[in-house]
């Protein structure tokens, strides 16, 4: 007898889907790439990180069905970060018909005097966790912690996603600052890599940054991302061919619509 289908797909594999590449202002405002964010399968927990503009077209048109998200987390308010979060939530909870799912989100996404959750949909999710420096929180069956608040204007904070199976850590937008090779220990490193050179008074990292985290913190694989401009002129490709030379570690450029199964890191074993 055929075994019957069930929503969870994929109970022993943790699968990325890069909703977008996208990182600041003219690569987000020309859709030069797409900015929708990091779709995460965690053994068939569907987990939605950053849905920038636009992820709501990016998820659908790739199948992946907001519906059975369980949690949404966003790291910061900028609004590359948060510019689908309201309509996300609306999707998860069809418009507060259902209420479920976690919304993970800083303070002053909510609480400031210019929040970027809508008060009308607060309470649609299950509830609401207001991420703090240092916590763990569970979600399903996998966690979710924030080692390090970031430097990067508003209140930030970059991802660790364990499961199981893996670790996989996300350094969101920051200035560099040493903390960042040390919070970071995981088997795959992504990190959002806005600018090519080093320099200037720009809060964000660059290649010499990510060249210098991955020697650190040695990864199985590292992920780069939320690419800026001078980046992507650079072609993400060939930097990133560069950087797996340089720190002996594989170093990948994510693609628009990229799937990445972290089952793949397991083999280089
Ligand atoms: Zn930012």
């Amino acid at each position: 007898m055929k075994k019957e289908q069930t929503d969870n797909l994929s109970p022993e594999t943790d699968l990325l889907t890069f909703l977008g590449t996208a990182g600041a202002r003219v690569m987000v405002a020309h859709q030069i790439l797409a900015s929708g964010g990091l779709w995460l399968d965690l053994g068939g927990t569907q987990v939605l990180l950053d849905p920038g503009p636009g992820c709501l077209v990016q998820a659908t048109k790739r199948k992946l069905d907001p519906g059975k998200l369980q949690a949404i987390v966003l790291s910061h308010r900028h609004l590359d970060h948060s510019g689908d979060i309201n309509v996300m939530v609306e999707a998860m909870t069809d418009g507060g018909f259902k209420k479920r799912g976690i919304l993970f989100c800083p303070g002053d996404a909510i609480n400031s005097d210019d929040p970027v959750i809508l008060k009308y949909l607060r309470g649609y999710p299950e509830r609401i966790e207001i991420l703090k420096e240092g916590q763990r929180y569970t979600v399903g069956d996998f966690f979710l912690s924030t080692p390090l608040r970031h430097q990067h204007g508003v209140e930030t904070y970059g991802i660790v996603f364990e499961t199981s199976r893996h670790t996989i850590a996300c350094i969101v937008d920051s200035k560099y600052f040493d903390a960042l090779c040390t919070a970071y220990k995981a088997e795959l490193l992504i990190i959002n890599v806005v600018r090519l050179e080093s320099g200037g008074p720009y809060e964000h990292l660059s290649v010499p940054d990510a060249e210098h985290i991955i020697k650190e913190i040695k990864p199985k694989a590292a992920i780069l991302t939320h690419f800026g401009m001078t980046m992507w002129r650079a072609k993400p490709w060939e930097v990133a061919s560069v950087l797996s030379q340089r720190t002996g570690t594989q170093v990948i450029a994510a693609r628009d619509g990229m799937k990445f199964d972290l089952a793949e890191l397991s083999k280089s074993d």
